[in-house]
This record gives structure tokens, sequence and C-alpha cells, in this order.
């Protein structure tokens, strides 16, 4: 049942799955890279493509109870970090429908600064 389409982001600094290649995200989306993921440090990205989302999840985090869904990369099925489907807590709500991913699984594709 594997995807066969991939979308390629044309942006010249794009980060992709440190495992595949897979783009995910454009520098343009990233929003802050100042979060802590399960393994390190971690990136949240206002738009990130060819992921795959598990089930939504109530967690506890450092920042109060969140709805959250494990991603993956919808190529190689990777971890990749998470998406933020709620937040009970008001200056939180900001990261709703935006994705976290690890820095760990991810790479600046073509070496870029
Ligand atoms: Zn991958």
């Amino acid at each position: 049942m594997g995807k066969l389409f991939r979308e390629y982001l044309n942006n010249s600094c794009v980060y992709s799955c440190s495992n595949c290649h897979t783009h995910l995200a454009a520098e343009d989306a990233l929003v802050s890279k100042a979060f802590q993921g399960r393994l390190g440090r971690a990136y949240l990205f206002n738009e990130v493509v060819n992921i795959e989302c598990g089930p939504a999840e109530e967690k506890m985090l450092m920042t109060g109870l969140h709805s959250i869904r494990d991603v993956h990369c919808s190529h190689c099925r990777a971890y990749l970090g998470w998406k933020y489907e709620m937040a009970f807590e008001q200056e939180q709500k900001y990261k709703v429908g935006k994705v976290i991913l690890e820095k760990e699984h991810t790479q600046k594709e073509n070496g870029w600064r």
C-alpha cells in the first residue's frame, strides 16, 4: 500500500527525512527551533508535507495538556515527531495544526545553512 506520490518542495532550503531524503518542510515554514523533542532538540513548523499521522492521544507535556498525533515519514515510515491536534491552555493554542519535527530525524537537504 505504498504511496507513490511524494511532494517536492521548490524552496532552496528544505528539511528532509534523514532516512530517505523525502522532503518534509521548507525553511519558510519554520516557526521555532526552541522545542524539546523526545530525542533532543525539535523544530516547530507551520506546514509539513509527506507525513502520516497516528491516532490522537492526550499527553501531558512540559507546557500543559495537549492532544497530539505521532508523525511518521509517509515514504519510509520513520518516526519524525508529532502534530498538535488540540491544546488545552489558552497560550498554547497557537501550536494547534502545527508539526514538531525532531532534529535527530531531519536533515537539511543539499546541506544549506
Ligand atoms: Zn523517510
